[in-house]
């Protein structure tokens, strides 16, 4: 029988650089260049001025937990074996948040505030996961 898969990331115009990023073991992150306002998720205009001129910077990849949940029933059978898991929006030192998992860990432990530090999980040749880890702090 052939394991379920799960749904991988699709690259778009606007997130290519961010999953190669990924791909090469960096957390990329835009920034406008006209207000220097960091960014996340990947996409086209300045949330705070308006400006669609940006660039990429690499962050520190650590952050704290913002909030979480911990996952004990599957939203799919693919996810299955991984229940319970932590579904997490993670702040990074830079300020921006994004959603992830928090991994290598017991779920009971997980906590808002939480230092952690981004960990890549490769799902294919192109693509892999930031997921994070609780580190010291
Ligand atoms: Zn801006």
């Amino acid at each position: 029988m052939s394991k379920l898969a799960k749904p991988i990331p699709v690259p778009n115009e606007d997130s290519k650089p961010y999953w190669e990023g990924c791909n090469a073991g960096k957390l990329l992150i835009q920034r406008c260049k006209a207000c220097a306002t960091p960014r996340f998720y990947p996409r086209i205009v300045c949330g705070s001025c308006g400006s669609m001129d940006s660039d990429w910077i690499e962050t520190s990849g650590r952050g704290s937990v913002f909030s979480y949940s911990i996952i004990h029933r599957a939203p799919s059978p693919a996810f299955k074996d991984d229940v319970p898991y932590v579904l997490a929006i993670v702040e990074l030192d830079e300020g921006v948040r994004m959603m992830t998992n928090v991994v290598k860990c017991d779920v009971s432990t997980v906590a808002v505030g939480m230092p952690v530090q981004v960990v890549f999980d490769r799902v294919s040749e192109e693509i892999a996961v930031p997921k994070f880890v609780p580190v010291e702090k």
